[in-house]
Formats: C-alpha cells, sequence, structure tokens
C-alpha cells in the first residue's frame, strides 16, 4: 500500500550559515561529550527509522526502482544493525589506551591516548544507497560525539526527503541539521569551517570537495568510485563466476561502487562463462530483468543517456542484453565482449548493468591490464586456484579484495578506498575511529620534578647523566 511521501525542500541559501553555526556552537558547549547523550540520540535515530521504514521503502522505489528486498536488507535493516551494533561497543571503542611501548622512565607520566570528538563536521552522501551511505558515516559520527550537518544527496530526491523526516524527528536539531539541495547549497556548505568532511560520492566532485577544504586545512574522508577488475583464471569456476558477478550487476542494476566494472577472462573459458551468464540471467530474471520486480532502475535523465551513450561507443560486440526504455529508465543488465581496454566501457566506470568482458592471453596480461586501467581501484575480485587469486592480490593495489566473489563486504569491517578511489575508512569500530582525534595526555606529578630538572639549563655537565 503506497504511502504519502514528503516532497525534497532545498534548505534556502541564506539559512545555512545559521545552520551550520548552530550546530558548531552546540559542540562548543560540550553538548555531544556526554555519552549517556550519544546513546540516546542513537537510540532516537533507530527508532525513527523504525517508524519511518516503510516510507523509506517506498521512496527508495519512486528514486531508484529499488526492489524491497534491496532496500530492507541494504538500506533499512543495514543502518538499523549499524546502529545496534555501535551502541554495543560504544563503551569499549572510547575507553582509553594506555600505550604498552613506553620506555620505563616514562611510566609515571601515566601515558594515555583519549578518543575526542573532532567537533562539528559534515557528511555529504551519494544516490545509488542514499540510506546506508548517508546514514552510516553519521551514526559513527554521532558515537565519536561530534555535532553533524548532513546534507543527503538531491538525486534521490523522495529518499532525501523521507531522510529529514527521520532526522529531524530522532535526533537534537541543536546538535544535527540536515542541509538540503544540489551543487550551490554543498558550495555554501564547503565555504564553512569543518572540522572533517565525509564525502561519498565520485572522484570528480571528491577533487572539489578536497579543494573546497584545503583553506582551512579540514581532513577529509573521500568513498570515492571505482574501475574495479574481475580477473577470472581458466581453473575458475563458469558457472560460479557468472552467478556471482551477475549479481553483483544486478543490485541496484549496476549502480554499485564495489561492482566489477569489467571482467579479464582467460581466452580459453571466455564462451563458457558468456553462456553461464545467458543462464543465470534466465535464472535470476525468467521473464527479463524489465517485467522483473527485483530490478531498479537508472536514477535520472542525465546518468541514463551517459550510458546509453557509452554503449552507442563502444566497438564491442552486445552478447547479452542491450534493450532500454527511456521513459522508465530501465537498462536491461548487458553483456559486451570488447577487444581492447582502450573501450569505454573498460577505462571508464559505468556505474550500470554492463558486463564487459576483455578477454586476455593470461593472468600476467591480467595483472597488466589491470594496474593500467587504475593502480587503485575499490575492488579487486579474483577468481581462480589458491596460488593464482594470491599472486593477483600481491601483484595489484586496492581499497578491498573479495575472492571469488565481487561487492561482498561485511557490514561491519573497514571499508575505504586508497588512492584515486578514496582515503579514510568506516564501517565497524572503523566508523568510529574516522570521527575521533587519538589524543595523547601525559600527567607529570609534582614529585618527579627532582628527576626533571635534569632538563632545565644550565646543560653543563648534564649530558652525560642522560
Ligand atoms: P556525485 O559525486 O555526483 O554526488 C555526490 C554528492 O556530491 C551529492 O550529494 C551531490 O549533491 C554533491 N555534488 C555534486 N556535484 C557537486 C559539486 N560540483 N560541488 C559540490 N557538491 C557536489 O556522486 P553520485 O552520482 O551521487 O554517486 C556516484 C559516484 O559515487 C560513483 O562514482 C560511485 O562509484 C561513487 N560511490 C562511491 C562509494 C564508496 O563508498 N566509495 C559509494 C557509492 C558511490
Amino acid at each position: 500500500m503506497g504511502v504519502a511521501l514528503p516532497e525534497l525542500q532545498y534548505t534556502p541559501l541564506e539559512e545555512i550559515p545559521a545552520r551550520v553555526s548552530n550546530a558548531q556552537q552546540s559542540f562548543l558547549e560540550h553538548k555531544t561529550r556526554d555519552v549517556e547523550f550519544r546513546l540516546l540520540q542513537l537510540r532516537k535515530l533507530y527508532w525513527a527509522i523504525k517508524d519511518n521504514g516503510e516510507e523509506l521503502v517506498q521512496a527508495l522505489a519512486k528514486d531508484l526502482n529499488k526492489p524491497r528486498f534491496e532496500a530492507e536488507n541494504f538500506e533499512v535493516e543495514w543502518v538499523l544493525n549499524d546502529i545496534v551494533f555501535t551502541s554495543k561497543n560504544l563503551y569499549k571503542w572510547m575507553e582509553e589506551e594506555k600505550p604498552a611501548d613506553i620506555d620505563f622512565s616514562f611510566k609515571f607520566m601515566n601515558p594515555k591516548i583519549r578518543k575526542d570528538p573532532l567537533g562539528c563536521v559534515l557528511v555529504i552522501g551519494a544516490y545509488n544507497f542514499p540510506v546506508q551511505l548517508l546514514l552510516g558515516p553519521v551514526i559513527g559520527a554521532i558515537a565519536a560525539g561530534n555535532t553533524v550537518v548532513i546534507k543527503p544527496s538531491e538525486s534521490a530526491s523522495y529518499t532525501a526527503a523521507v531522510l529529514q523526516k527521520i532526522i529531524e524527528a530522532g535526533l537534537d536539531s541543536s546538535c544535527y541539521t540536515v542541509v538540503q539541495g544540489g551543487i550551490p547549497e554543498t558550495q555554501a556548505l564547503l565555504a564553512e569551517r569543518w572540522d572533517k568532511i565525509f564525502f561519498t560520492g565520485s572522484a570528480n566532485v571528491g577533487r572539489i570537495i578536497a579543494k573546497a577544504a584545503a583553506p582551512n586545512l579540514t581532513p577529509v574522508v573521500l568513498e570515492l568510485g571505482g574501475i574495479n577488475p574481475a580477473i577470472i583464471s581458466k581453473n575458475a569456476d563458469p558457472r560460479l563466476v557468472a552467478r556471482r558477478l551477475l549479481w553483483a550487476k544486478a543490485v541496484n542494476a549496476g549502480q554499485l561502487c564495489t561492482s566489477q566494472n569489467y571482467l579479464l577472462v582467460e581466452k580459453s573459458i571466455v564462451p563458457q562463462v558468456v553462456q553461464e551468464f545467458k543462464n543465470a540471467y534466465n535464472e535470476f530474471y525468467p521473464n527479463g530483468a524489465k517485467n522483473s520486480t527485483d530490478f531498479s532502475h537508472i536514477i535520472n535523465d542525465g546518468h541514463f543517456q551517459r550510458l546509453k551513450g557509452m554503449l552507442d561507443n563502444t566497438k564491442g560486440k552486445i552478447l547479452m542484453g542491450g534493450t532500454m526504455d527511456e521513459k522508465t529508465r530501465f537498462i536491461d543488465i548487458t553483456m559486451v565482449q570488447v577487444d581492447s581496454v582502450e573501450d569505454s566501457m573498460c577505462n571508464q566506470e559505468s556505474f550500470g548493468p554492463f558486463i564487459t568482458i576483455l578477454p586476455v592471453e593470461n593472468l600476467d596480461e591480467a595483472i597488466r591490464v589491470a594496474n593500467g586501467v587504475q593502480s587503485t581501484p575499490l575492488g579487486v575480485y579474483p577468481f581462480g586456484s589458491k596460488a593464482e587469486t594470491e599472486k593477483i592480490i600481491a601483484s595489484t593495489r586496492s581499497g578491498g579484495v573479495a575472492v571469488n566473489d565481487a561487492s561482498l563486504h561485511i557490514p561491519t569491517l573497514q571499508f575505504g578506498g586508497v588512492g584515486e578511489s578514496g582515503n579514510g575508512a568506516y564501517r565497524g569500530r572503523a566508523s568510529f575511529d574516522v570521527w575521533v582525534h587519538r589524543r595523547t595526555v601525559t600527567t607529570s606529578p609534582s614529585w618527579v620534578e627532582r628527576f626533571l630538572a635534569i632538563r632545565y639549563p644550565p646543560y653543563a655537565g648534564k649530558l652525560e647523566k642522560f
């Protein structure tokens, strides 16, 4: 049954500085330092999400035609579990650390490392998983004791409006506030002073964020895109390869930063792999993806046209799919075999339902090609024997690796890119660590003065006593 969804209203530009300064002021009043306050906020956020879970599912369906299964599992339940995990572990994560590797002579200074909040921080979300990619970092920022300004993706507009409703219903408005909008509003936010910016989105906008942060030396976490290779050895099981990699492209219609962008397949098994993709497609979508309620559509006309352009311009051969519907922004899962890495299907992030296959002679060639396309993607996905997959891991770099799989990420395991795919990591404990300053504290008791006196001038005769 449909529910009435709120409409997205952009925040007036002139209101943005006041909202930011309100959150900054609340931090300076130490409101969010108290751990019980943080836990209460997390609990209230949990119930606000629970109360509005159905609205989120329906908003995601409107924005992306996101299937209920994916909306519940990868968005709503995901963030609820994240809140529970964070709340359960918060006291443990906050504990002061006693450094073990300290010279005996400094032990009397009671050295310890506190986990202090950074201050007032900004979280900017992406459209593809607009709930978990926005609230994931926010949950960590709240747990760590920061005040937070939250900017949802305007592209997933229905979801953005429901998220605002949830945040305003659940969280203390003096500490946590939403700013809605597109480029002008985000730029107005970037003109403010932040204690950290957490950005999820494209590499091009990531550069804009890093540049805007530089004048204030604001640290940034960049969770960017990936031109991720899957590398398939002749010893891999073609059926397993096809089922797992089809899934990674079917989820959210390939609008998934961790899905494989292209497959480097040893020549001898290309025909079997191609056939198994066709079998898997027929199994997953017996009436075609277009007629399935289990397949998302492309977020907007701009991305639809971009993907259509990629397919129009490829020199590769379409082996499966290829149909699209502009009106509903549906693009079928489309398999293309290319013969050059120069084809844009390979060396541009498609962020859509394309399965691009580039045959290679052997694994050495695959590794060489993968390192040439993008030397530091978000993920590398090797399929083959243990020795082969280990060789691939040891010869490449990436944010993460899923052996014999793609896009798999354990929700509580730290996640982040490297180089061009970003920097900084979150999820699980890392979501707390990324938002705190590890502050070293020593306390010199007055009784040690007689030892410390050695450091004072005049130095004559003291060097040999050290
Ligand atoms: P995007 O970069 O277009 O937008 C992300 C955010 O930046 C939005 O909130 C948007 O309002 C803002 N923005 C856009 N242009 C801006 C500008 N000129 N100045 C200031 N702010 C601006 O990204 P997207 O289209 O929402 O998401 C797709 C990209 O994100 C893909 O590249 C994908 O790989 C990447 N991504 C990465 C991860 C990750 O965790 N590493 C997760 C999801 C998506």
